[in-house]
């Protein structure tokens, strides 16, 4: 299983309706959090993501995207969590988090481990740290500060596995089918030697979900959104604003289609959007959909359930 909840989709302040960015991503009972504006912790518990997770990514340093980690970091060692937190950003991430874990607190009862990330970077490469399954590309965007996004991609996964034509040869079934599927040669009771060649089709890809930040439209977002089967992309503003964007750094909705119809993406969710769209944002959808047709626009407690392709 791999979801994703939206628990704060409003750029820079919250609203009525909107908070002030995060997204939980839940991937085999993995919670992952990326981003977590004030009043995060509530957000969780409304709509009941875990508070037993390990890792939180910022994007960059804006208020909007991480002011609540101090009261989370504040709730999490009330409750006697003991295991680390790691916390990963680009540039800067050390001096402030390490900043904002001294704010209001005598000290944090459990281990913080801050990351540096730059893009290029692999989070969790195979046989390093605890990803099973899955690393997490740290690649540039474009909104000053050394801002960076996120592309969770999942390895690849075994071919399918033939059970007829497994029988059909008489292979019994059991733990050679197993080593079979793994791609391992065998023998039989009588002497025959098999390998996989006929058994298992190609081995066939995971699923990689990206998550931009906030970002104008850029190239390193279409490369790392490659195929994505969820790309989640900013979008603060419509078409009649696209000046302002530019100058603030940040997308319109058709920006951000843009780069999902370049990157071949399967589907867009927009989220960070405006105070002013944060009752209708119907003006985004339209706006996107004439470039992309498969385009959302997140609402606080939504939830995307991320499906394999096959
Ligand atoms: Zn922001
Ligand atoms: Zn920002």
């Amino acid at each position: 299983m791999l979801s994703v909840t939206f628990l704060g989709t409003s750029a820079a302040r919250p609203t009525v309706e909107r908070n002030v960015s995060a997204l939980a991503l839940v991937r085999e009972g993995e919670t992952l959090l990326f981003e977590c504006g004030e009043g995060t912790q509530r957000q969780m518990m409304r709509y009941g993501v875990s508070f037993a997770l390990s890792d939180i990514f910022f994007t960059h340093f804006h208020a909007d995207h991480f002011l609540g980690v101090i009261g989370l970091i504040r709730t999490l060692g009330l409750q006697g969590r003991a295991e680390p937190m790691r916390l990963y950003g680009p540039r800067g991430a050390k001096k402030l988090l390490g900043q904002a874990m001294q704010l209001g607190v005598e000290r944090v009862p459990f281990p913080i481990e801050i990351q540096e990330v730059k893009p290029g970077m692999t989070i969790g490469e195979r046989g390093k740290g605890n990803r099973e399954g899955y690393d997490i590309h740290v690649f540039a965007t474009e909104h000053g500060g050394g801002s960076v996004g996120y592309a969770i991609r999942e390895h690849e996964r075994l071919g399918r596995f033939d059970p007829d034509k497994a029988r059909a040869a008489g292979i019994p079934e059991g733990p050679l089918w197993g080593k079979l599927h793994k791609g391992e040669p065998i023998e039989l009771a009588d002497g025959r030697k098999l390998t996989a060649d006929g058994f298992v089709g190609p081995r066939r890809p995971g699923r990689l979900v990206v998550f931009t930040g906030d970002t104008r439209p850029c190239a390193a977002v279409v490369d790392a959104a490659k195929g994505a089967d969820l790309l989640i992309h900013e979008a603060t503003f419509g078409e009649e604003e696209k000046d302002r964007a530019k100058e603030t750094g940040h997308s319109t909705a058709r920006e951000a289609a843009q780069v999902a119809l370049a990157a071949n993406a399967k589907r867009l969710v927009l989220s960070h959007v405006s105070a002013r769209y944060s009752i209708s944002a119907d003006e985004l959808v339209k706006e996107a959909r004439e470039v992309f047709k498969e385009t959302v626009v997140a609402k606080d407690g939504m939830e995307v359930d991320v499906p394999f392709a096959d």
